[in-house]
């Protein structure tokens, strides 16, 4: 059965769902997303996700043309549509359609997607990483609390990990201290203690980050958001990456060195264990009985 897509209110069939060429959206990258994941029929973190979308759009000076609770009800429109129980929702919001300059001035109504589709489950699977020569956009130049349809950057990063034979790339801040993956946010374990960069590094200002700080809290790890520097991976007891599409992600080894025993450690191991629990808890349910 074919997917069905959201464009503006209509649910269309995936060979039918298309946008404009002239949509800001794709001429300049122009718009703003949110990816979310279906679990056990329900929407993980819904009402977060569509904070952070509107605090995006914000940021950017568009405006959404509907307000949360519509869009919240749109989104779950769509994903009773497709009928899935687990899976992935991409959320987009681009500029619309304009003309060939950049003031968006001329693009009368932002465009509203919503795609969803099935997605495997990736928590608990180790990779390798390297720390990329790309640094992470400062906030002088693209505000990184905004989830902007300006990837190139981590792109960028992305292919130097594939270049390189690893799965991932780590991004440092213009000043070399560590950021963040090319799509998730990164922890790392020292002597029990959980470890992760603050958002006031060049940091999208993840939900799997807050959930994880969250419930670690709640099962007693220490958690500090502080600056860390690239040897503090190098020589940590415990990497991992998180995010809604990766979900929780061991790291065993960075720039040819291994990370701790190389095995997904203790610690990770206890909040990967919860993780399922608190997913549980934080679902906004799609199918009414
Ligand atoms: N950083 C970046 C650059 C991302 O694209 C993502 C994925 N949205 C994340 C971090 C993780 O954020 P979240 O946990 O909200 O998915």
């Amino acid at each position: 059965m074919p997917l069905l897509v959201y464009i503006d209110g209509e649910l269309l069939p995936e060979d039918k769902a298309k946008i404009s060429v002239f949509d800001h959206g794709l001429l300049y990258g122009d718009g703003i997303f949110e990816g979310i994941r279906i679990y056990y029929g329900g929407i993980f973190k819904l009402r977060e996700h569509v904070d952070r979308l509107y605090e995006s759009a914000k940021i950017i000076r568009l405006e959404i043309p509907m307000d949360k609770d519509k869009l919240m009800n749109e989104v779950i429109r769509a994903v009773r549509a497709n009928k899935l129980k687990e899976g992935y929702i991409r959320l987009v919001v681009t500029r619309g359609v304009g003309d060939m300059g950049l003031d968006p001035r001329k693009c009368k109504r932002p465009s509203i997607i919503i795609i969803v589709t099935p997605m495997p489950r990736f928590i608990g699977k180790p990779i390798r990483a390297i720390i990329s020569s790309i640094r992470r956009m400062p906030y002088q130049c693209l505000p990184p609390h905004a989830k902007t349809l300006n990837y190139l950057n981590n792109i960028l990063a992305k292919i130097e990990a594939i270049t390189a034979g690893v799965d991932e790339a780590i991004m440092l801040s213009l000043d070399g201290y560590v950021a963040e993956a090319t799509g998730e946010n990164i922890f790392l374990v020292k002597n029990d203690t959980l470890i992760t960069p603050p958002t006031s590094a060049p940091i999208l200002a993840g939900i799997t980050r807050a959930s994880i700080i969250e419930l670690s809290e709640k099962l007693g790890i220490p958690v500090a958001e502080r600056p860390v520097t690239p040897d503090e991976l190098y020589t940590a007891d415990e990497v991992f990456l998180c995010g809604t599409a990766a979900e929780i992600r061991p790291v065993v080894e960075i720039d040819g060195r291994t990370i701790g025993s190389g095995e997904v450690g203790p610690v990770t191991r206890k909040i990967i264990d919860h993780f399922d629990e608190y997913i549980r808890m934080h679902l906004t349910p799609v199918y009414t009985t």
